[in-house]
């Protein structure tokens, strides 16, 4: 049987080892740390749950059947979720005057209809200088600005139009995003059925295990951040690994706090916060309106950090919960009392979508195929839906090479 090893089980490492495995693949899994799902994972608490990344998956049709085949309870999302805010002065379903938004669409409307292809984004080209371009400043500002920065966790003066707005612009089938989908104990429920499941097929899982990677025979795909694929490959693989440094690594933090009662005023899957209004969270999930039955008490999750705010994960706990309590106060006007927080620090947490990752993909799809092969959240995509595509992608590709 032939034999592939995979070094990371993030949600990248874990999906890869399932698809090959499935395939009839010895499969060797390495792991640093001393258990598998990277950023992934859930914390119990006496009031609910918290969790410290992603707190669901695009609801596609592959991640449907990924949960169907692992047999995890589908947990969709409340009705209320659908409701999604933006701060301007207070949280806004549509944060624009009647002015700007007969303006907003005075200038998208017509290029859209009559002139789509200038709107597609350019090499080079900011997704700020993109929204002026195509949106105006005000919906750059106010809308595009604010959503971005929620996923990509920076503000949008450094980010790459290429990169994440590219696929909007491609003919290719797109596999239809149906809202969001997670186990009814969280992200945990996904990652404990992985690991079960590799297990069941013979994936051997090395915990607490740094490998030498060109020592491995045959196939290996590293599945780890950019940063850490760079180190890794430093001697075996110098070229990939120097187009690798060039790809910076963002910070984050998420701050998950029990409240003794609900904020009742804004009712919905969360607000986003944009530059500008002297804030430094990015933008806050409430959680309990958006999953039903899994808190006690109504908890929120706040995520600040980003390359220009690294400096916020060094405030002490106690600091950054009075940070967070007085732009709460801000932002939806509710002082309740905490009960219980959680704090997740990550000073690399994720990789930057800037110019130099939108050059270094376009580098390293010019070098030449090697044995090593790389999977993660810098190559097509940050979400976790698009790192399942890439796993199915990765292992039909290495079945055909080494079937
Ligand atoms: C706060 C936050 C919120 C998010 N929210 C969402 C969301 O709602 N929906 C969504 O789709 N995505 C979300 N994301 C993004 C998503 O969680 C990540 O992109 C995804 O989990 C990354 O998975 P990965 O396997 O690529 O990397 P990681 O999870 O970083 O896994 C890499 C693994 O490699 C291991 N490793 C490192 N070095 C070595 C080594 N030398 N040898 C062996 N193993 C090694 C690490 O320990 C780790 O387990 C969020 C991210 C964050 C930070």
């Amino acid at each position: 049987m032939k034999k592939v090893s995979v070094i990371g089980a993030g949600f990248a490492g874990l999906t890869v080892s399932l698809r090959l495995a499935q395939k009839g693949f010895t499969v060797d899994l390495y792991e640093k740390s001393a258990r598998v799902g990277g950023l992934l994972g859930t914390d119990q608490t006496e009031y609910g749950i918290a969790e410290r990344a992603a707190n669901a998956l695009m609801r596609t049709k592959k991640s449907e059947d990924l949960f169907t085949e692992l047999g995890v309870e589908k947990s969709l999302p409340l009705k209320e979720s659908r409701r999604r805010f933006i701060y301007r002065y207070t949280p806004k379903q549509w944060p624009l005057t009647f002015l700007e938004t007969l303006f907003f669409i005075g200038k998208v409307v017509p290029r859209a209809l009559f002139a789509k292809k200038s709107m597609k984004p350019v090499a080079g080209e900011t997704l700020e200088s993109w929204g002026q371009r195509i949106l105006g400043g005000t919906a750059t500002e106010h809308i595009l600005g604010p959503a971005m920065q929620g996923i990509y966790g920076n503000d949008i003066s450094g980010l790459s139009s290429k990169l994440i707005l590219s696929p909007l612009f491609t003919k290719k089938k797109k596999d239809g995003y149906k809202g969001l989908l997670t186990g009814p104990g969280g992200m945990q429920d996904l990652v404990n059925h992985l690991e079960t499941r590799l297990r069941a097929l013979g994936v051997h899982i090395h915990l607490n295990s740094e490998v030498n990677v060109a020592k491995l025979d045959g196939p290996v795909i590293v599945a780890t951040s950019a940063s850490t694929a760079a180190k890794l490959l430093e001697t075996a693989e110098p070229e990939t690994s120097s187009v690798l440094k060039k790809i910076r690594m963002s910070s984050l933090m998420s701050v998950t706090m029990f409240f003794k009662k609900p904020q009742e005023t804004y009712k919905g899957f969360g607000c986003l916060i944009p530059r500008g209004f002297d804030l430094k969270a990015l933008g806050v999930l409430m959680n309990s309106y958006i999953f039903k039955d899994r808190d006690k008490t109504y908890n929120e999750t706040w995520i600040l950090g980003g390359v220009k705010e690294a400096q916020l994960l060094d405030l002490s706990d106690a600091e950054l919960l009075k940070l967070i309590a007085e732009e709460r106060f801000r932002i939806l006007g509710n002082k309740e009392g905490l009960l219980d927080y959680r704090i997740n620090r990550w000073h690399e947490a994720l990789p930057y979508y800037d110019l130099n990752l939108e050059k270094a993909q376009e580098e390293l799809t010019q070098l030449p195929k090697s044995r090593f092969v790389l999977h993660g959240n810098y190559l097509s995509g940050i979400g976790l839906s698009k790192i399942l595509e890439r796993s199915e992608i990765i292992a039909d590709e290495i079945a055909g090479q080494h079937g």
